[in-house]
């Protein structure tokens, strides 16, 4: 439950894709901190239930699909009106759709990069105005280790993250001297419902390519978005932390 005391106490926070998984695991870690926070999915119900189920009071469910620029727009006014000013955004909704390259579909690469890396840009450009306004803010995106590697059969996805490192880094150079900080989080993999599919064969040929030995969970993610996302992490900007187990060193 809040305490009153927490770091992130008096804050408003979106998170999206927070109804499930890692952005569950990171509206929850915000919520710990005394955030107030706003859970973002297509699913309405989904990101209501969420909500309702985070420590503290305060919080909201949205059902909105944040690859629609004027959906996004609405959401950030609805968080606005009913939570008040946005200080904290984390982009952490997104979706797979694997195939090998020359086997994908031009919608396949469109689904993953709309919904990976152009939300983004709909997201940021929604919340920054009030930030730059403030003079305070913090954006948090969730990458992948696969954007800083590859990873074969997974073009659009790998695409789409390595874009985001990009916008991270630009928006961080952009804003800092707005007093809005900026960085990334890489995950390696994580047990969620992305993941979900791994066979045990599949899980032992990763696990043995992880120097920690083992799968993360959201928790493992969502505890260093919290720091990022607090005055600990006041000097830090234009940063992508791997939270990996140590695959990408
Ligand atoms: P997940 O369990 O599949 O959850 C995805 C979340 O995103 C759900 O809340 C989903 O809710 C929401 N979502 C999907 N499309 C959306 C859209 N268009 N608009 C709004 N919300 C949307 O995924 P996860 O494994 O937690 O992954 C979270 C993030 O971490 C993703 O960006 C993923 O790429 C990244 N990541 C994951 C791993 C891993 O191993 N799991 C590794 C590296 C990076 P609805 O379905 O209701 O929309």
């Amino acid at each position: 439950m809040s305490t009153g005391t927490g770091e992130l106490e008096g804050a408003v926070a979106i998170v999206t894709g927070g109804s499930r998984g890692i952005g569950r695991a990171i509206a929850e870690a915000l919520a710990e901190g005394g955030a107030r926070v706003a859970v973002i999915a297509r699913n309405a119900e989904g990101a209501a239930a969420a909500a309702a189920e985070l420590p503290g009071e305060g919080h909201l469910g949205i059902g909105c699909d944040v690859s629609d620029g004027e959906a996004v727009v609405a959401m950030v006014r609805r968080v606005d009106e009913e939570l008040g000013p946005v200080g904290i955004l984390v982009n952490n909704a997104g979706i797979t759709r694997d195939n090998l390259l020359l086997r994908m579909k031009e919608e396949d690469w469109d689904a993953v990069l709309d919904v990976n890396l152009k939300a983004a840009f709909h997201t940021v450009k929604a919340v920054t105005k009030g930030m730059m306004r403030r003079r305070d803010g913090v954006i948090l995106n969730v990458t992948s280790v696969v954007g800083l590697m590859g990873n074969a059969g997974q073009a659009n996805y790998a695409a789409s993250k390595a874009g985001l490192v990009g916008l991270t880094k630009s928006v961080a150079r952009e804003l800092a001297p707005r007093g809005i900080r900026c960085n990334a989080v890489a995950p390696g993999y994580i047990r969620t419902d992305m993941t979900a599919d791994l066979g045990d064969a599949q899980t032992e040929a990763l696990q043995s390519g992880i120097p920690l030995q083992r799968l993360g969970d959201p928790e493992d993610i969502a505890g260093v978005v919290r720091f990022l996302a607090g005055p600990s992490a006041r000097y830090i900007t234009g940063q992508v932390l791997a939270v990996d187990g140590g695959m990408v060193m």
